[in-house]
């Protein structure tokens, strides 16, 4: 397949076009391009089918925005997720057209996708809903990856009837198996539009025995426990797309999409930063003016040593490189650890060391003094 183009460039808008804006480029785009207005137009066939898979990921605000951080890796299509293919694909160009029925169905075109070879309007039975959760990690299994096994209510095809909804099942003699039914209207000009057929539910067929266990749904509502896999370095607020894993549709109609949102659990010594991890730790002050080694743990429960120069200052800080988290999806590389140091100044002495601290600020006396002179007469030239 060839390079892809960027979806904002096919349609030709900003990144920052509001909805609105994404609707008429696709609209333009759409009148041009459009296989009845260019019979046998190879060209224009393709530049159709570019616009609306843009215009599917645009027009959608959840797919817009994982596009926006992922581009064409998103997951869901065949990136993070893994599950490949964007969802529907052209089988849902009916559906983007029954959107713009006012433009499409007043003029010249014949409908659908009769003239460029598509053969059948037939919908099938409806696709089943898309289902959200929301998982919270811990930054040591964005640092390792994990598979949660979570608990969902979806609707799982009916085993009864094997998601056919029941017995005699015979083509829907109102809208002769298409499941959608077409009103006329004449009025300045001639308006068509299209709605679920009425009768059969979209589903184009009727049953006369239904089934008891589903009532002729095909479906039931069931608990299940899945296993997600979890790819190492995700962060807060961005999702994978499992296709297929939310609820099915109605009398074997396809499933929906599970999509699952990560959160980030709060953690009481690292906060993140991209691959990049920050925390403080406290320093007794005797280190800091003498040097030593500092333990610090580590995110996958190790420890490490951090060399402490003799006169480090409070508020410096140490980059450990290799310690911090991976970019998605990219195990082996790390971010860094950035250690700030805070001076700890013991509140517990003894009378011994409150003994040593008053000969070591009788000794520091006369060079701090100097110290703050030469402060005070700084501040005072600013004046004089
Ligand atoms: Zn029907
Ligand atoms: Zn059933």
């Amino acid at each position: 397949m060839a390079e892809k183009r960027d979806y904002y460039e096919v349609l030709g808008v900003a990144k920052d076009a509001s909805a609105e804006d994404i609707k008429h480029a696709y609209k333009k785009l759409a009148i041009k391009y459009h296989p009845d207005k260019n019979p046998g137009n190879k060209e224009a066939e393709e530049k159709f089918k570019e616009a609306a898979e843009a215009y599917e990921v645009l027009s959608d605000p959840k797919k817009r925005a994982q596009y926006d951080q992922f581009g064409h890796e998103m997951p869901g299509m065949g990136g993070a997720g893994g599950a490949g293919g964007f969802s529907g694909g052209f089988s849902n160009f009916e559906d983007i057209f029954s959107q713009f029925g006012d433009i499409f169905g007043g003029g010249g075109f014949s409908g659908g996708f009769h003239s460029s070879g598509r053969t059948s309007r037939r919908q099938g039975p409806p696709r089943g809903q898309d289902l959200q959760i929301k998982i919270a990690l811990s930054y040591k299994e964005i640092l390792t990856g994990v598979t949660k096994k979570v608990r969902i209510k979806r609707y799982a095809p009916c085993t009864e009837c094997a998601g056919k909804g029941g017995m005699g099942i015979k083509t829907c003699s109102t809208c002769h198996g298409s499941g959608r039914v077409r009103h006329v209207t004449q009025s300045f000009f001639q308006m068509v539009s299209e709605t679920v057929c009425p009768d059969c539910g979209g589903t184009g067929e009727t049953i006369a025995k239904p089934c008891t266990t589903c009532h002729g749904e095909g479906r039931n509502l069931e608990e299940e426990t899945i296993s997600i896999k979890i790819p190492v370095g995700i962060a807060e607020g961005q999702y994978l797309n499992l296709r297929g894993e939310g609820h099915s549709g109605p009398r074997g109609g396809a499933s929906g999409d599970l999509l699952v949102v990560i959160a980030e659990k709060k953690d009481d010594f690292y906060t993140r930063e991209g691959t990049d991890l920050h925390c403080t730790v406290e320093i007794p002050v005797y280190k800091l003016a003498l040097g030593g080694t500092q333990r610090l743990p580590t995110l996958d429960g190790g420890e490490i040593s951090i060399k402490i120069a003799a006169g480090t200052q409070p508020g410096s800080v140490f980059r450990l490189k290799e310690q911090g988290l991976p970019p998605l999806n990219a195990k082996g590389s790390r971010g860094n650890l950035f250690v700030e140091a805070k001076a700890s100044i013991p509140m517990d002495l003894s009378q011994r060391e409150k003994d040593l601290y008053k000969e070591l600020s009788d000794i520091r006396k006369d060079k701090d003094t100097a110290k703050d002179e030469s402060l005070l007469e700084k501040v005072k030239g600013f004046f004089s």
